[in-house]
């Protein structure tokens, strides 16, 4: 029988980085990541803000960034702003590329079928001993209120240089049908670029045409003629509202959760790569790699960041619960008012006291009182306590 030190299930991203950087930190260890599908990683280009982690990590993140941007802008009806806050891309492609440079052994196009602390089964009845991690992605529970931010992305050759030299992280200058919706845009060379059709909606059913024939109408109305589309992807990812993070954790009792799973992402824009990275350095740097020890450590951090991105979720229900969907924008329009330091702490989960204020006070696009009263008691009391 295969016995391991660490035992990952799900090649995704927060496996990944966790094998990783426990391989750079910890070479002695043995290390395996089962995946379910051929390849590691899936299909994602996955982008975060500079601020969002420390120079540390983004040194040892380096490998696996496939483009880097030193400013990023924001549109919206009323507002146009750049900031100089690098903007990063990270894609599957590449993380798959990485790891197969490490020590870290994988196990590919076999389902894990059964979890516990200490063993993973495999759908072929292999079963592997050791401390287990279950990064299988987002798990669905009433413990948790969700809204959704779904989209489709295009990346596409033009005919002629597109002209950007930036990210476009938001162009909320499009109609604003079904939710809250904005065109994001990654100019990766000066004719190619990823464009992404996204809608922060109650539902989330992807409506896979309308978006594409988004993405077109877009490009034509920068005045950009689309000669092939080289990939696509597409997301519907969580918006956390609410919950009871005990409940949730007391949920997931075969292996401590990483990643979506253990809801380690911003809960404004579904993001997780810098949780991710964090997760990753704290375990790494742990003697005690026991079950016990490490479901304390990642129980510990989950209810940290659960904590610390309380007012995120308070904004959320501003977008989602306070303001008429066709209005939404306005929330984000006035949130990137803000002093640029304001907004990377923002995103990087790390606001201050007197960041909440300012993110509330003034005179608010949407009536407060109303995100505040539409939560159930029971959650409201959590969401305090928290
Ligand atoms: C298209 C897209 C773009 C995104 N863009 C960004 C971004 O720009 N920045 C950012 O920070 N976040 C982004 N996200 C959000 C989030 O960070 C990603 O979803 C991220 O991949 C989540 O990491 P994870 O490790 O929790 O799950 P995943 O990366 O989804 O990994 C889960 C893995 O588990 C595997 N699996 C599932 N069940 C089993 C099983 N039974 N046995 C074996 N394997 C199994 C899956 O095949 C998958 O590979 C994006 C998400 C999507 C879908």
């Amino acid at each position: 029988m295969a016995v391991y030190d660490l035992i990952l299930a799900g090649g995704g991203l927060a496996s990944s980085l966790i094998a990783y950087r426990t391989a750079q930190l910890r070479p002695e260890l043995k290390i395996v990541v089962a995946e379910k599908e051929e390849t590691l990683g899936g299909n994602h280009t996955w982008c975060f803000h500079g601020t969002d982690v420390t120079s540390e990590q983004l040194d040892w993140l380096a490998p696996f960034v496939t483009s880097r941007w030193e400013e990023q802008q924001v549109r919206f009806p009323e507002r146009r702003r750049s900031l100089s806050t690098p903007y990063l891309a990270a894609t599957s492609d590449r993380l798959a590329e990485v790891m197969a440079e490490t020590k870290v052994q994988t196990i590919r196009g076999t389902e894990a079928v059964a979890l516990s602390p200490s063993s993973l089964t495999l759908a072929d009845q292999t079963t592997l001993r050791g401390t287990v991690l279950d990064g299988r992605g987002a798990q669905r529970s009433d413990t948790i209120t969700i809204a959704f931010q779904k989209f489709l992305g295009l990346e596409v050759r033009f005919e002629e240089p597109h002209g950007l030299t930036e990210p476009i992280i938001m162009d909320a200058t499009v109609p604003q049908t079904d939710g809250y919706r904005f065109v994001y845009v990654l100019p990766f060379t000066n004719d190619t670029a990823l464009i992404e059709d996204t809608y922060y909606a109650d539902g989330e059913t992807l409506p896979r045409e309308t978006l594409r024939q988004g993405i077109e109408d877009y490009a034509v109305r920068q005045g950009w003629r689309i000669a092939d589309v080289i990939r696509e992807e597409e997301g519907v990812l969580p918006i956390v509202l609410e919950g009871d993070i005990d409940a949730y954790l007391g949920e997931l009792q075969d292996a401590a959760p990483i990643g979506l799973r253990a809801a380690l992402f911003h809960p404004v824009t579904g993001y997780s790569l810098p949780e991710a990275a964090r997760l990753a350095d704290l375990i790494a740097a742990e003697e005690d790699f026991s079950p016990e020890n490490l479901r304390r450590v990642i129980e510990r951090q989950v209810r940290e960041r659960w904590r610390k991105h309380r007012y995120s979720r308070l904004l959320n229900r501003m977008l989602f619960r306070a303001a008429k969907p066709e209005l939404r924008y306005i929330v984000l329009q006035r949130f990137y008012g803000l002093p640029q330091p304001l907004i990377e702490r923002f995103y990087a989960g790390e606001t201050t006291t007197g960041d909440r204020l300012r993110i509330l006070a003034g005179k608010p696009p949407v009536p407060i009182h109303k995100a505040i009263s539409a939560l159930p008691p029971r959650r409201l009391e959590k969401d305090r306590q928290a």
